[in-house]
């Protein structure tokens, strides 16, 4: 069966995301309130400034939602900023936003400006991914349930916790579909 999958479009990189998902056949649904996550198998928090996507979920009324259905065993996929959405801590921010994933992140751990680079590397056991980190987090720690895919310079960079995947990188930029492929097999 075709999977929807929606992609919170409130803000940031979503449209890289439709793009990754519907060459890989996955139908995607564009989310901006609440009546559009009906019915989705799914759900992406893609890539963009985590402190405006946090406002803009309260305000658009899909926090409370959103959380309730991740927590409940939706399967969604964080990127970059999405990640420091879904992160139960924020080391170096007094904010905290959907906080349900085991993990502390470390926001613009690469440095703020000239902290934009690709490189390739290992995620779940795929060799020679591609991996675009622009102004990204790191993963600083991890709680027991929490298995690490991917890690680059020592620092954890993608992780899964039962429903949850993360990526501090953005595989949504580049031709590769693996990450993305791995996601929908986790529906
Ligand atoms: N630096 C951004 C933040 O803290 C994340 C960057 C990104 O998503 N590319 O929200």
């Amino acid at each position: 069966m075709t999977k929807r999958i929606g992609i919170c479009a409130v803000q940031g990189a979503f449209a890289e995301h439709c793009a990754a998902l519907e060459r890989i056949g996955a139908v995607t649904v564009i989310i901006r309130g609440k009546e559009e996550l009906r019915g989705l198998d799914a759900l992406v928090l893609p890539g963009g400034e985590s402190t405006a996507q946090g406002l803009l979920l309260r305000a658009l009324g899909l926090f409370e939602p959103m959380r309730k259905m991740i927590k409940e065993g939706l399967p969604a996929y964080g990127t970059c900023a999405g990640m420091i959405l879904l992160a139960k801590d924020i080391e170096n921010d007094s904010r905290r936003h959907l906080a349900i994933m085991d993990i502390k992140v470390r926001r613009n751990g690469y440095g703020r400006q000239l902290s934009s680079f690709n490189v390739r590397g290992t995620f779940a056991g795929l060799d020679d991914v591609e991996m675009p980190f622009i102004r990204a987090p790191y993963i600083s720690g991890t709680g027991s349930g929490v298995e690490v895919l991917a890690e680059t310079d020592g620092l954890a960079t993608a992780a899964r916790e039962n429903n949850m995947l993360v990526t501090a990188f953005h595989p949504e930029v580049t031709d590769d579909t693996r990450v993305h492929e791995y996601f929908l097999s986790m529906i």
